[in-house]
């Protein structure tokens, strides 16, 4: 597939084309479910000229279905464009097809959606990661150019890995929520899902930017980065000792060349240790869960989407809607939300929760004072089996090394750097101190080289 790059320099004639050509392709490999319209036998959504970018299904596109891949929210139309669609169509952009994801981006997996499974291109019998799985697997299996996502706690990061594709989430702030669905308001962000660095960074410079629509958009200044992008910068990177000797032995052992092939062109790499994991995924559940719970209370039947038609009076009908509308894990989630928030349990775990959140950002901080940026793994595993996982607490245990990010607001990127023996993506994530985006993706861009250059 072309790259977004070269797609910047197609006429309008040859873009229409390329997106008869997608569809064909959408169409023909149905049976991967990257995007909700190939559940549905329908052609890939669309709604203006520019060049195709396929859009995670909690992101509101004007005129266009948004179902967050739930029963729930079946039949609501999106009454306006997403801050981040606005800015891509500015930029010579359109959205195109609608990609399946967990129900409400609740999952690492793709495999709570309402329409159906997303299939790991690089393995049918995997999972593609989530909740953004079919962003990522729409980008790794040539379906779509470049595509939107959005991470909460890994949903970009993550299933980028899985597949073998650049996954790049911002800063906390730096791409307006406005349009997003909101999971838990305080952690969500949008991000990109790309074929390679430099198109993660215009993909990025195309939607970035201050938001006066969201109350949490970073007022400071933005600068594109894809012009600016160098890889030739010698950076100060700080290896996270005791994530990379967690991990499985194989992405341990890719990490580890990795490291090697950084030093040996040039950059400098110190060690740190950074908390156990288990603060993260404690202090992670119980603050997402908790907003997911609020955010969660406006699917009532009223306003949005469905209503049960097994209604008597006004209980049942929020009752049985919800209900009806909402799977299991969402259920769970909203359960387990509704508890931490309770009175007689608020202080102990949702403010408990709060403190470690605290302690954990100035941990991040601490470690970026001394360095330009951190380098760890982006999960502990490669891509794993359908029906791998046998309890919910297994599958939340994917997150350990990307949940902390959103805690700490801080950016974060997946860059593939090997495979495993079975031939599946191992990736290596990349964070930055706040804002610095641009030293992140230059970063980014010289890891990608450095591999791209071993390989060869
Ligand atoms: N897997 C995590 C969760 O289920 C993160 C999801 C996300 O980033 N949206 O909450």
């Amino acid at each position: 597939m072309i790259t977004l790059k070269e797609a910047l320099k197609l006429s309008q004639e040859e873009i229409q084309n390329l997106k008869k050509e997608l569809n064909e392709r959408a169409k023909k490999e149905s049976k991967l479910g990257a995007y909700i319209e190939q559940f549905l036998g329908r052609d890939l959504s669309q709604s203006c000229e520019g060049i195709p970018i396929a859009i995670k299904d909690n992101i509101s596109v004007k005129g266009w279905e948004l179902t967050c891949a739930s029963k729930i929210l079946q039949g609501y139309i999106a009454p306006y464009d997403a801050t981040a669609i606005v800015n891509l169509k500015k930029n010579g952009f359109a959205p195109y097809g609608r990609t399946n994801m967990d129900e409400f981006a609740m999952g690492s997996s793709t495999a709570t959606s309402y329409y159906g499974k997303t299939l790991n291109p690089l393995n049918l019998n995997k999972v593609p990661g989530g909740s953004s799985g079919g962003s990522a697997a729409a980008v790794a299996s040539g379906l779509a150019l470049a595509s939107l996502g959005s991470d909460t706690g890994g949903s970009v990061r993550q299933p980028a890995a899985f597949c073998g594709c650049v996954g790049f989430k911002p800063s906390y702030g730096r791409v307006s929520r406005y349009g997003l669905a909101s999971y838990s308001s305080s952690l969500d962000q949008i991000g990109v899902l790309t074929q390679n660095v430099e198109d993660a960074a215009i993909l990025y410079d195309a939607i970035a930017g201050y938001d006066k629509m969201d109350s949490t958009s970073a007022n400071i200044e933005f600068i594109k980065t894809a012009p600016n992008l160098n890889a030739d910068k010698k950076l100060k990177i700080a290896v996270i000792e005791n994530y990379i000797n967690d991990a499985s032995e194989e992405v341990k052992k890719a990490l580890l060349k990795t490291i090697d092939m950084l030093k040996s062109h040039g950059h400098e790499i110190i060690y740190k240790q950074m908390l156990d994991c288990k603060y993260d995924i404690a202090a992670y559940y119980i603050i997402a869960t908790a907003e997911a719970s609020a955010n969660l209370s406006r699917y009532d039947g009223v306003r949005y989407g469905r209503r049960s038609e097994n209604i008597e009076n006004l209980k049942d009908m929020y009752i049985n809607t919800r209900s009806e509308g909402f799977g299991e894990e969402v259920k769970r989630r909203i359960l387990l939300g509704t508890f931490v928030l309770s009175s007689g349990y608020y202080d102990a775990y949702y403010i408990k929760a709060q403190k470690a959140r605290a302690f954990i950002k100035a941990k991040y901080e601490e470690i970026l004072k001394d360095c330009d940026l951190i380098f760890m793994p982006v999960t502990p595993t490669t891509a794993f089996d359908f029906n791998a996982k046998k309890s919910p607490m297994e599958v939340y245990l994917e997150d350990i090394y990307t949940i902390s990010l959103n805690l700490a607001g801080l950016g974060g990127i997946s860059v593939p750097v090997g495979k495993d023996k079975d031939g599946l993506n191992i990736s290596a994530q990349l964070v930055c101190k706040a804002f610095e985006e641009q030293t992140l993706l230059d970063g980014a861009l010289s890891l990608e080289k450095i591999i791209n250059r071993g390989n060869k």
